[in-house]
């Protein structure tokens, strides 16, 4: 005779799941058409109709699963639907359950994932940026040429901003180390092949190339989107890296001449970072009667995302037009919108860059045709 398994479920969970954005789960009637039509998905064992049924039975464990990553929600399970249940958005809403259990402390976790708290959220940076200004005595916009160092001096810059990520790098090793340990035990132990160091290339590779997103047919826009918006994000870090070994290594800050390479790399990476995002953003409301609108969690790395970019443009713009009362403070929301995006990741939709790479590496080490 089988084992007898004792299921748990968990109402409050369910209830979750259906205020996040998936209020549809309950409509699926476990036909599997969402599994058949999704082209990523590993031929065996294959997702998202088994995480489905998870999220109507209220089994939370489903949020410790190394297949809601596997998931690009590139949302075809949702065109194809015949219940209208949502199957993309509900894999969404997992994922964001997924890093709200993983990320320390969990209280801020939930604030980030909650529209109400975003008011708090945004006032942190801006605190903190007006009490460095007044502690530097900065609080009056600068006399003289723009020069956005006359505002907040480099060393003003590091300790916040290297902060903010020392911070992030934390939240963040800690909770995939933890998801990590999960993964790799019951129910879902399985025998690894190889090491991680071998693995990992090929899966960074696969990734870099957005192999499996773009695997995706009815939105088969958002791949090359999101490929965009990756590389903006490589060449916007490079740049940043560049800047930092200029400042400590050798003791020369910018300002950089309008085509210095550096220059150059910081126009093409802003200008992919807001062509890519722009582009999501149509094609999200585009699309979403048949793919599905996106969560509240969704839309705010994407509005995130946007501010960063706009408001790095208009202060650069600004700056050349010499209009320095709108280029100071359009500065200044650069830098909090900067400091949203990174001191929370790894409690928003960011921290996918990482839960992700984690799940395909350990797809790739369990044979799961990664
Ligand atoms: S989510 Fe939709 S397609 Fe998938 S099993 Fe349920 S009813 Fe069928
Ligand atoms: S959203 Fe796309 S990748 Fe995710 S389960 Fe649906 S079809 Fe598969």
């Amino acid at each position: 005779m089988a084992d007898e398994i004792l299921i748990k479920p968990d109402l409050q969970f369910v209830k979750r799941i259906m205020a996040a954005g998936g209020q549809d789960a309950k409509k699926c009637y476990q036909c599997d058409t969402c599994s058949v039509v999704c082209n990523p998905t590993p031929e065996e064992n294959p997702f998202p109709r088994k995480e489905m049924l998870k999220a109507q039975w209220g089994l939370k464990d489903v949020v410790k699963s190394p297949d809601i990553w596997l998931c690009h929600q590139c949302s075809d399970c949702t065109v194809y639907c015949p219940r209208g249940a949502k199957p993309g958005e509900v894999m969404g809403v997992l994922r964001q359950m997924c890093i709200e259990h993983y990320a320390i402390p969990p209280i801020l976790a939930r604030m980030v994932g909650d529209y109400r708290f975003l008011p708090l959220l945004i006032a942190l940076p801006v605190v903190l940026l007006l009490l460095a200004l007044k502690v530097t005595g900065r609080l009056a916009i600068p006399e003289g040429d723009i020069v956005f160092a006359k505002m907040f001096p480099w060393y003003v810059i590091d300790v916040i901003f290297v902060g903010a990520a020392a911070f992030a790098v934390f939240v963040l090793a800690q909770g995939v180390m933890r998801y990590w340990r999960d993964i790799n035990a019951e129910p879902w132990k399985v025998k690894l092949k190889g090491s991680v160091m071998s693995n990992l290339v090929p899966t960074l590779t696969q990734i870099v190339k957005h192999e499996k997103f773009k695997l995706c047919e009815t939105t088969f826009a958002r791949s090359l989107n999101h490929l965009m918006v990756f590389f903006g994000f490589v060449f916007l870090g490079a740049v940043t890296a560049w800047a930092f070994v200029k400042e400590w290594v050798f003791h020369s800050p910018g300002p950089y001449f309008l085509l210095s390479p550096i220059k150059i790399l910081a126009i093409i990476g802003t200008a992919l970072l807001l062509y890519g995002i722009y582009q999501i953003i149509v094609a999200r409301k585009a699309n979403a009667d048949k793919a599905g609108y996106g969560t509240y969690f969704d839309w705010q790395l994407i509005y995130a995302i946007a501010a960063v970019g706009v408001t790095g443009l208009g202060a650069w713009v600004f700056r050349l037009m010499g209009v320095k009362i709108l280029a100071y403070p359009t500065y200044f929301l650069h830098l909090t919108s900067i400091f949203f995006l990174f001191f929370y990741a790894p409690y928003t939709k960011l921290a996918h860059l990482v839960y992700r790479t984690v799940a395909m590496l350990h797809a790739r080490m369990s044979d799961r045709g990664f």
